[in-house]
């Protein structure tokens, strides 16, 4: 009996070891990491570099409190992301995990406000559905239901916009016209919430769990940098999934050109290797509430020396393999073997995504794009079937609470020609068995 609890109740192995895509577990049987976890493990498992950092590292220091110690890895890695990151990004902050750079975001933003005369606004829009943590703060802007509603009398309630999901609406993805009828949506709430109490606009680039790799259409990330300049809305990225390099940029936002005022990452970044998160921001916010006395938020662990050398090693192997280029060539490949997919199972709906970050959805019905009934269980049965073909793939539920699945697939940066064939060929056998 395992004295752990966590969310999901299926019974799962046991993990003894992992190297490169490949996960073991203490009978000797091999998975595909194929959503690297929670498309944490981005370079791939057991990176020789990446552990002699870390094992070195541990020979010097493993902690060295914020508040008493700089550390030469946490400079170091912070001096790499600000490089990484959009013109007058000069400044990180460091935390553990994802909820972690959202809450982080979130207050910045919030104490920026308060320093700058603008104490009226504290709302933070965000998108349905959508997914930026597990905290409270974090999960009052996160859009999908199950999670949220036994919480909610704890939060505060933020206002949603609906996330540019054109392939269910039958819009045209590539007409500038949908981007600017999703954003619109963006300037019709902070007008309806009155723009004086409107703080800041969170979305994901490139969406993950949520949406299942959702890429928005044509002219939108830039129309709602537009809408938020206008309206002197803070824009943030959560770039907790999209961000260190799997969708073939080291930002999503990089793929459209468009900086915002803050950027939240974490997942890729550490990579498995250590909680590692960050929160960027435009040197004018950090300036500012650093002049008023500083930033009223920390978290205890945050940038210890050995979650920075694991980052760094992590940005130097991405560099050094030349991952994100790999990123975009096999995800190309991946991406278009998913899409013929579509030519046998008339049930997958939607194949979208960027670089290595993939996903396809099943619909009851092409021509309607309606979820499949959820007495199907396609959800639990095809994440199932891939297990049972040593195929790890991530799935979530989202449409309209429960109904709808779309399945991540989303393997290691660092995943070849010949492993997208073995990916495809797991995957093939476990859809054939649920249709
Ligand atoms: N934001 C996004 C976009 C995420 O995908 C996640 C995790 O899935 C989070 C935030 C929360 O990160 P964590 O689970 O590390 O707290």
């Amino acid at each position: 009996m395992s004295h752990l609890f966590y969310l999901s109740t299926a019974a799962r192995p046991v993990l003894d070891r992992a190297e490169g895509i490949y996960m073991w577990d203490t009978s000797g049987r091999r998975f595909i990491d194929g959503s690297s976890g929670a498309m944490v493990s981005n370079i791939g498992h057991s990176n020789p570099a990446v552990l002699a950092a870390m094992r070195a590292q541990m020979d010097k220091s493993t902690f060295g409190y914020r508040l008493h110690f700089e550390t030469e890895p946490g400079e170091q890695l912070a001096a790499k992301v600000a490089a990484l990151s959009p013109e007058g990004m000069e400044k990180v902050f460091f935390v553990s995990g994802g909820s972690e750079a959202v809450e982080s975001a979130m207050k910045l933003a919030r104490q920026y406000a308060v320093v700058t005369g603008q104490a009226g606004r504290w709302k933070v829009i965000s998108r349905f559905p959508s997914y930026h943590g597990s905290t409270l703060g974090a999960l009052s802007v996160t859009g999908y239901d199950p999670l949220t509603d036994p919480f909610r009398p704890m939060m505060v309630e933020m206002p949603k916009i609906p996330a540019p999901r054109a392939y269910l609406d039958g819009l045209d993805m590539d007409n500038a016209a949908t981007g600017a009828h999703y954003a619109a949506m963006l300037e019709d709430r902070i007008l309806a919430e009155g723009p004086e109490t409107v703080l800041a606009f969170i979305h994901e680039p490139v969406g993950g769990a949520s949406t299942g790799a959702l890429v928005p259409p044509t002219g939108y990330m830039q129309a709602v940098r537009a809408i938020c300049d206008k309206y002197g809305v803070l824009l943030i990225h959560d770039e907790v999934m999209s961000g260190g390099g799997r969708v073939g940029t080291f930002l999503g936002g990089d793929l459209w050109g468009v900086a915002p005022d803050i950027i939240a990452i974490s997942k890729g970044f550490g990579a498995g290797y250590a909680p590692l998160g960050a929160m960027i921001a435009q040197d004018r916010i950090v300036q500012a509430v650093q002049d008023a006395g500083g930033f009223l938020h920390g978290h205890t662990y945050a940038g210890n020396p050995l979650a920075c050398t694991a980052g760094l090693a992590v940005l130097t192997e991405i560099e050094r393999q030349g991952m994100m280029g790999n990123a975009r060539k096999v995800g190309a490949v991946l991406k278009q073997r998913l899409k013929n997919l579509m030519q046998r199972y008339g049930f997958i709906g939607d194949v979208r995504g960027e670089g290595l970050l993939l996903a396809f959805e099943f619909v009851a019905s092409r021509e309607t794009m309606a979820p499949l009934p959820r007495e199907m269980k396609a959800f639990d049965d095809l994440v199932e079937r891939a297990y049972a073909e040593g195929l790890i793939i991530y799935s979530r539920r989202t449409r309209g609470g429960y109904e709808g699945d779309h399945f991540l697939v989303c393997p290691p940066m660092i995943t070849t020609e010949a492993q997208v064939d073995e990916i495809m060929e797991k995957l093939t056998r476990a859809l054939d068995g649920f249709a």
